[in-house]
């Protein structure tokens, strides 16, 4: 048997249009995040949206439905994490395609269905097809004899290929009460070759049994009891039917591979790692799990952060954070050590993107987050490691004495484990994989345990909710204790984000919880006070700065290692070193400033050392798009004039948008000559230099102002220019000159661009790179708005469209350049098929109207004929009733309708008789007018129907 090719997404769709053709709603899947049940960690499988409409709590208006259920396994009752990358059939998350029966059909359906849909629309092969069905082992619930029957019915089924099994395989329950009932497995024999246990003595390769020759496909659950206790069993009133088939799975049997990895579901992310290694597709099938679990793991984040669930340290979020983790340290394992899952993630996006939007519509947040978390994961990741090779070694050395080379090296306490967490970020489940490498295991209750002992102790919730603007007080309060203790001067916190990325001082308060603290633990959302900082606050539209705030470790001195031998090597004891990702900043109070973010390693203290470190990368592109804001707006003033004045900006790393006034859209020319303008002021290389001067003296000079800023009595102005050492040294003099003193030198000596402005900025345009327009657009009435990337971002935005124009332009296999002519032939052609298409309905107009054309009514000795003739014009109606007239001379009246067209013709003999062609138009309810003969108008509410059923009865009444 060779099945049909079907791409993975064909496949998910024949599933869905077959049971659409039985009469089933195709449902969309819900998020991977149960809705309303606490229970419930994950969806796990297609059951969960439907839970309450089995328990009789919800109605939908459907009582079949089929769907595609974004499923997760790597929590709770259901764990697929041991098997994931071990295997090629499970993964934490999966497609569950369902058919679903509320109270319709039952067994009989259900298996006909499932048959004809392997067996005859996809071509498996029968005598490869098992079914299992449930027979009670402990011989209190009635064998399901009905569904074995109907299998053995299934024309072609194999005799013996129903096999019976007992509660664990075969029956189905939600919960310790509720639905419940007996369920038939379909197996697939996938052949011997399939077998991985050969080389055991004694195996047996046998459905539901031990290796991978049988492969369990479809899930069919018939629910046909209540069960009330454990021995109490209550027929259900209505009967329901809940199938789960894995959707990765059937697409390997389809595909024909012996594995779900080599499906095409896969093939791009394989491809992209397998380039960013470097290894060949040998040399990835050599050492297939670190792929296996890098895509399994990249798809499984991608679709959680799409359902809202980023990377954190509790529930939901730790598993993100596992995960991600987890795929980041198999990279390793391939020789990936810079950020790599945004790459793999953005073929997860392109090939589910399709069925599933929210991963096309939270692309960045996936990418964001995937890169964000895998950063965090390098910096602590090496130090958490060997301090757990340290613990690894020293349990295997009391291990093998107490034991004397026994195999089971032993189990590392839990309570450990979860130090590594709080410490380092190392997730329990990284800390196994480790200690498994090795031969050791970590006791997992013993973790859990901690953590939960954690969450205690950390009062459970760490989002800073507390601190938004009523927190002013407690700030000021702590403002007021660190003067008296002299760490703070009168103006509090000294700000300098122009001079000073890096800024080295005391932590002088932690705030956890909108408390302040003595330390704080991995994970916690914390509030930092330093003497002195760097990073900049929004404001004018730039955004806040991020970066790290680290302990600032003295060098190690040798003394202290000798008197306490750390096991922790580096010279560092556990405990001093720790780290803390700013993500915003905040002035809270007068003088308060404080740093935003999560401890990521370590438990730093109030009153320790520490060194805080812009985001140098970030900050760049920031500045890069605050420069050339002022740039767009100097050029806006050029193109557009004097008015087209800011009215609010946003300068972020990835992009600029820029509001500002002027009355209309701009045309497609002026935005090109914008963009030139900039690009060259760009090209020139000016300097771009800030200075303090005096508001009034500033504005006397004609720095532009921002209309709703307040300004202070001093300000800082960034004056945009042409290099000095272009100028002549009296230039360079008035130059000087005028920015100090407002003089008439300052016309002739043009500033390209001179702005108020306390934002930071480069030093010369041409840091800028390249400046591109993505969009222009209006923000409010008489408000445009310009949006913008530079530098970098322009980069990825070139690199993108290129890359759609080189899939546009293979799909029309032309080269790139070929691509505008190729669209043209290819409108051309649209354009001839729509004039043929046109011509074509005339033509059967035409058909229909001569078939008509002998088939009229009489009214009082008149023909009369009321047609309506689809997709035509005016011409063709009048065409038509010209023939009328032809062929009806005397006597004949027409009326003819097209959507809500009318045209309506009466021969002379009539009009003598009383009725005119426009009275007959208005008698049906349309408008128009015309000749007495004939006449042409619409129909107002565009019923034709309706209009041509009055004809009749408007000529009786106005023929004399
Ligand atoms: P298995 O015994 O293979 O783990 P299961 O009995 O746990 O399967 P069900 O709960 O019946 O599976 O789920 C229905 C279908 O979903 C299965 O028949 C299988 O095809 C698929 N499936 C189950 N778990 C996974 C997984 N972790 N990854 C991919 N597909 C899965
Ligand atoms: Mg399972």
């Amino acid at each position: 048997m060779s099945p049909k090719k079907l791409t993975g997404a064909e496949i998910r769709e024949t599933f869905i249009d077959f049971f659409v053709e039985h009469g089933h709603t195709a449902v969309p899947s819900s998020s991977l995040v149960p809705g309303g049940d606490a229970t419930l960690l994950f969806t796990n499988s297609g059951m969960v949206q439907f839970k309450d409409v089995f328990l009789g709590t919800d109605k939908r208006p459907y009582k079949r439905a089929v769907d595609s259920q974004k499923c997760m396994r790597v929590a709770g009752k259901h764990n697929d994490l041991d098997d994931v990358g071990r295997d090629d059939t499970h993964h934490t998350f999966f497609e569950m395609l369902g058919n679903w029966s509320f109270g319709d059909y039952y067994k009989k359906e259900a298996i006909a269905w499932a048959w004809q849909l392997l067996i005859d629309v996809w071509g498996l092969d029968k005598a490869r097809t098992w079914a299992t069905v449930f027979k009670d082992d402990q011989g209190n619930i009635p064998s399901d004899e009905e569904a074995a029957e109907y299998w053995r019915l299934q024309p072609g089924f194999q005799e013996g290929h129903v096999l019976y099994f007992g509660r664990k395989d075969n029956f189905w329950e939600m919960a310790e009460t509720g639905p419940c009932g007996p369920c038939s497995e379909i197996h697939y024999d996938r052949g011997l070759k399939y077998c991985d246990r050969q080389h055991i003595e004694g195996h047996v390769c046998a459905v539901n049994g031990d290796c991978a020759r049988f492969l369990e496909l479809w899930n069919l659950v018939f629910i046909q009891y209540n069960r009330l206790g454990p021995d109490m069993l209550e027929p259900l009133p209505a009967t329901h039917v809940d199938t789960g088939m894995g959707f990765e799975r059937i697409v390997s049997v389809l595909q024909d591979v012996d594995s779900n990895y080599k499906t095409d579901l896969f093939t791009e992310s394989l491809d992209v790692l397998r380039s960013l290694a470097g290894h060949t597709e040998k040399e990835m099938l050599a050492d297939f799990t670190p792929y296996r679990v890098i895509c399994d793991h990249t798809r499984a984040a991608a679709f959680l952060i799409a359902d809202g669930v980023v990377p954190g340290n509790v529930g939901r979020n730790y598993v993100a954070r596992m995960i991600i983790r987890r795929a980041a340290r198999f990279g390793t394992k391939i020789g990936l050590t810079e950020p790599f899952l945004a790459k793999v993630a953005e073929s997860v996006i392109e090939t589910y993107g399709g069925f599933y939007p929210e991963l096309t519509k939270s692309r960045t947040a996936i990418l964001d987050n995937l890169t964000r978390e895998e950063i965090r994961f390098a910096r602590t990741v090496e130090t958490g490691t060997a301090h757990l090779q340290n613990l690894l070694d020293r349990l295997r050395d009391t291990q093998t004495s107490a034991l004397n080379g026994v195999e089971n090296l032993g189990t590392l306490d839990g309570h450990r484990a979860f130090d590594l967490y709080a410490t380092y970020g190392l997730p329990f489940e990284i800390s196994r994989d480790i200690a498994r490498e090795q031969g050791l295991e970590v006791d997992e209750e013993g973790f859990k345990a901690a953590m939960d002992e954690h969450r205690i102790a950390s009062g459970g919730g760490k989002a800073m909710g507390v601190i938004g603007g009523e927190d002013a007080e407690f700030f000021a309060g702590i403002l007021k204790d660190l003067q008296k203790q002299k760490k703070l001067g009168e103006h509090g916190v000294e700000y300098d984000p122009y001079t000073s990325p890096r800024v080295e001082g005391e932590v002088l308060a932690l705030v956890v919880n909108g408390e302040s603290v003595a330390s704080a633990s991995f994970g916690d959302v914390v509030a930092v006070i330093l003497p002195k900082t760097g990073f900049y606050i929004e404001s004018g539209g730039q955004v806040d700065d991020t970066g790290y705030i680290r302990a600032l470790i003295p060098n190690p001195s040798p003394e202290r290692g000798r008197e306490s031998p750390s096991p922790f090597g580096r010279g560092q004891g556990e405990g001093e070193s720790w780290e803390i990702e700013v993500t915003s900043m905040r002035r809270p109070s007068a003088g308060v400033i404080v740093h935003v973010g999560e401890v990521i390693s370590g438990q730093p203290k109030a009153g320790g050392q520490a060194v805080a470190e812009v985001d140098l990368a970030r900050r760049h592109d920031i500045m890069r798009n605050h420069t050339a804001t002022h740039l767009l707006h100097a050029a806006l003033h050029q193109v557009l004039g004097e008015h087209a004045r800011q009215a609010g900006s946003l300068v972020a790393p990835d992009r600029l948008r820029f509001d500002f006034n002027h009355p209309e859209a701009m045309t497609a020319e002026q935005i090109e000559r914008v963009e030139r303008i900039v690009n060259d002021a760009v090209a020139a290389d000016m300097e771009v230099s800030p200075r303090l001067k005096s508001r009034a003296d500033a504005i006397a000079e004609g720095a532009m102002a921002l209309f709703g800023e307040k300004y202070g009595e001093t300000v800082r102005t960034i004056t945009i220019a042409p290099p000095l050492n272009n100028t002549t040294a009296s230039q360079t003099m008035e130059l000087e000159e005028a920015a100090v003193h407002p003089t008439a030198v300052v016309e002739h000596m043009s500033k390209y661009s001179y702005e108020l402005c306390g934002g930071t900025h480069l030093d010369r345009t041409s840091d800028v790179g390249a400046f591109l327009i993505i969009s222009e657009g209006s923000a409010a009435a008489g408000v445009r708005r310009i949006e913008a990337v530079t530098g970098r971002g322009a980069y990825d935005l070139i690199a993108r469209r290129f890359k759609t124009l080189k899939q546009t332009a293979s799909a029309l296999k032309s080269s790139i350049e070929e691509v505008p002519f190729k669209v043209a032939i290819l409108q051309d052609e649209i354009a001839d098929l729509k004039k043929e298409l046109a011509a074509l309905r005339a033509s059967q107009a035409m058909s229909m109207f001569t078939l008509q054309l002998s088939n009229v009514q009489t009214v009082k000795d008149v023909n009369v004929m009321a047609m309506d003739i689809p997709n035509s014009n005016a011409d063709t109606l009048r065409t038509l009733a010209d023939q009328f007239r032809e062929k009806y001379p005397k006597n004949g009246v027409a009326v003819l309708t097209s959507g809500r067209t009318v045209i309506s013709v009466v021969t002379e003999d009539v009009v003598k008789r009383g009725l005119k062609a426009a009275d007959l138009i208005a008698a049906i309810g349309g408008r128009g007018g015309g000749r007495p003969n004939m006449a042409q108008g619409s129909l107002p509410d565009g019923n034709a129907n309706e209009a041509l059923s009055k004809v009749i009865k408007a000529v009786e009444e106005k023929l004399k």
